[in-house]
């Protein structure tokens, strides 16, 4: 099962609240510049499964590795700095910051306040910011105090704060709920550019938007995989149709 360009490897991973097995001997593999969607109906585990990845809820058993480095022992925010970035379903950005701030404090600055080399950092990252404020369609709202965006905005700035730490792995939960159609149609060009030299993993329900963005879809159903491939096999499996389609 072990191929070249394997950016995660999930195998046998389970954890269970209470004896309920939210997400139950999942195996589950991503490559690079894949970007890979789970849908399922409501309770499935999809959000547990990124929980597990970045280290907010523990595993009960099995190994979640990261280009071969183990993450089921990390701490969250050893996981971000190994290079994996989430975003929530509800946006949380800084409201009272401007775009350019909410940015500006999500670069990572490793090399600390006191360098030498502050001065040529600052303009290396005020180029960064400009850079993906472009890439999130917000170039000309960068002044704006974040509060005024729109709902959808307020997502795209979202990913933007983890696209500038420039993430391997990048996960999304339900990244377009509450967008409007323009702003789903954007979504879908945005992460068809940023998959590129990384992997993206994203939860959705809207339909339309996964055939838009897709690769390989999973469908999670009780914490277990129902169905894997591409999305025409996912659509046309009866187990699928009966379990989350049909609905
Ligand atoms: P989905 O995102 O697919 O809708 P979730 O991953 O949020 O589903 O939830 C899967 C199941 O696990 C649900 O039944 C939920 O109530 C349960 N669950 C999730 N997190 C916890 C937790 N921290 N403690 C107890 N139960 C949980
Ligand atoms: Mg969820």
């Amino acid at each position: 099962m072990k191929h070249k360009d394997i950016t995660l490897a999930i195998e046998d991973l389970t954890v269970s609240f209470d004896g309920f097995k939210a997400v139950d001997s999942l195996n589950f593999y991503l490559d690079q510049n894949e970007l890979h969607v789970v849908i399922g109906p409501n309770g499935a585990g999809k959000t547990t499964v990124l929980d597990l990845i970045c280290g907010k809820t523990k595993s009960t058993e099995g190994s979640i590795k990261f280009k071969d480095k183990e993450l089921t022992n990390l701490a969250e925010h050893e996981i971000v700095q190994a290079g994996v970035g989430r975003k929530f379903q509800t946006p949380s950005i800084y409201e009272n910051l401007s775009v350019y701030e909410n940015l500006e404090i999500s670069f990572p600055r490793g090399r600390g306040v006191f360098s030498s080399i502050a001065f040529k950092c600052d303009e290396e990252v005020d180029s960064r910011i400009k850079e993906v404020a472009k890439e999130i369609f917000l170039e000309e709202f960068l002044e704006m105090e974040s509060a005024l965006l729109s709902h959808g905005q307020k997502q795209w700035l979202e990913i933007g704060m983890l696209l500038i730490q420039d993430p391997e792995l990048l996960m999304l939960d339900e990244p377009v709920a509450g967008m409007s159609v323009k702003e789903r149609e954007q979504t879908a060009e945005l992460l068809n550019r940023i998959c590129v030299g990384r992997s993206v993993l994203v939860i959705e329900h809207d339909m339309d938007f996964v055939e838009r963005i897709a690769h390989k879809v999973t469908v999670l159903h009780q914490g277990k995989i129902l169905a894997e491939g591409d999305m025409k096999t996912v659509q046309n499996d009866p187990k699928v149709i009966e379990v989350y389609l049909g609905h």
